[in-house]
């Protein structure tokens, strides 16, 4: 399969149109990552709570009868109800903040995000510009914190975006050009030539993305290309530790993990000690059991609930994310911030044994991943079966899938995969595209 060269040329000439027009002046200035700092932070995110849930009991639909049961005139976080995403697709309308003379909605500009869908039905939150800013600002922090020096290009392979230019001037972190690259696909002439180009006419300091870096991965290593990046930023999806150092092996520079969810904005990024912390201005964290319960002891694992501090548009509070993690209760990083472990996997994604029984996916995919697959996904459509979807052009080692299946009975995981190269992947419509996907109709 060949690339498109007429369409090669005209993207390099939009290339050097916006290198030429760039503004050296954008260039921002970060604030010092110091535990003053983050102080800061959290007197500025004990400020913004205390609005959010005023706004929440006095001017919120859906909060009137949490504002009639308050007992005392002081509220905390603790009298507001747990929501989830049934909520937020039952009650939108009445969640969204009134005009407290006109009971109108606000005049403000405010964009409709929906969530993926790759684990249930699509949702729809509200945002308005203070929430899109804070994206920002948080992925501003974590170049920082990386050190990034400033003078590359970002490849943006993340989730599409409608409208979204394949090209921009960075407003972010770097004075070079953002990348908005489309899915890669190995068949297609026209996704070729976007990767050539990307290959040909850029210079990348920062690779973000999910499991779509593990495509442009393959693809270097078929065409032969080699990268020289600051960083990987990974997000939205598992990342497992042999996946990690596949793509530093690729990109060189150091993979980080930026944490949020389409309702919630990005909120958490990974430090240089592992631990995903939580940004106090931008988000309260919660874990809880399975029965609802609070914890707070280290090691833990429990469902994170986070309450979204940049808006109060559609205030997000005490939301259940389904994410699995537990408590870092002093990372060595010396950050005061609340911090979580990685994500261990998502409380609603579970596959089944052949006798039925529930399991999250991380152990299956963090097995395969260290034998040596990291671009695959897990699909299940039977209890019987559990395809594992991968590229043609992967070889693996003989015995490959006898030494997996006798390490996840080792683990009393009754189940078979079967290897599905060149399938399709399984995505959902934002392009997301999930480690593991159970498809059946019992949940
Ligand atoms: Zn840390």
């Amino acid at each position: 399969m060949n690339v498109d060269l007429s369409r090669l040329e005209e993207i390099e000439v939009a290339v050097s149109a916006l290198r030429e027009g760039m503004d050296s002046s954008r260039r921002h200035s970060f604030p010092p990552s110091a535990v003053s700092f983050e102080e800061n932070q959290i007197t500025l995110g004990f400020d913004r709570m205390r609005e959010l849930l005023a706004v929440a009991l006095s001017q919120v639909p859906f909060y009137e009868d949490t504002r009639r049961q308050l007992t005392a005139p002081v509220f905390t976080l603790n009298d507001f109800p747990v929501i989830n995403k049934s909520v937020l697709r039952e009650y939108l309308a009445s969640l969204l903040t009134r005009d407290p003379l006109t009971t109108k909605l606000p005049s403000q500009e405010i964009s409709i995000c929906t969530t993926s869908g790759s684990t249930g039905q699509a949702t729809a939150v509200i945002r308005d510009w203070q929430a899109r800013r804070a994206d920002w600002d948080l992925f501003e922090m974590l170049l920082d914190d990386i050190g990034i020096s400033g003078v590359g290009d970002t490849i943006h392979l993340g989730l599409r975006q409608l409208g979204m230019p394949l090209l921009l001037p960075a407003d972010i972190g770097s004075q070079g050009i953002w990348w908005n690259m489309p899915l890669f696909q190995p068949d297609n002439r026209e996704s070729r030539t976007f990767y050539q180009a990307l290959h040909d006419f850029s210079r990348p300091s920062v690779f973000y993305g999910n499991s779509k870096l593990f495509d442009l991965a393959d693809l270097a290593d078929e065409q032969g290309w080699s990268f020289d990046s600051e960083a990987v930023i990974w997000s939205y999806e598992t990342l497992t530790k042999a996946g990690r150092e596949r793509l530093t092996k690729c990109f060189k520079g150091q993979v980080r993990n930026i944490y949020g969810l389409a309702e919630t904005g990005l909120i958490a990024f990974e430090c240089a000690c592992g631990s995903l912390h939580f940004r106090p201005d931008l988000a309260v964290v919660e874990l809880l059991d399975s029965d609802g319960a609070t914890i707070d002891n280290e090691g833990v694992i429990g469902e994170l609930v986070v309450t979204v501090l940049t808006s109060t548009t559609m205030p997000l509070i005490r939301y259940r994310t389904g994410d699995l993690a537990s408590w870092v209760l002093n990372c060595p990083c010396g950050r005061i911030s609340r911090a979580v472990s990685q994500l261990i996997g998502r409380e609603n994604v579970r596959l089944l044994t052949r006798d039925g029984r529930k399991f999250t996916p991380y152990f299956v995919l963090s097995t395969l991943s260290e034998a040596g697959l990291t671009n695959f996904q897990l699909i299940q459509r039977s209890l019987d079966r559990i395809d594992v979807v991968y590229p043609r052009s992967v070889s693996l080692p003989a015995f490959f899938w006898q030494n997996v299946e006798d390490k996840l009975l080792e683990h009393t995981m009754n189940m078979a995969l079967v290897p599905c190269p060149g399938d399709d992947f399984h995505y959902a419509e934002s392009g997301k595209r999930n480690a593991a996907v159970q498809l059946l109709a019992i949940t």
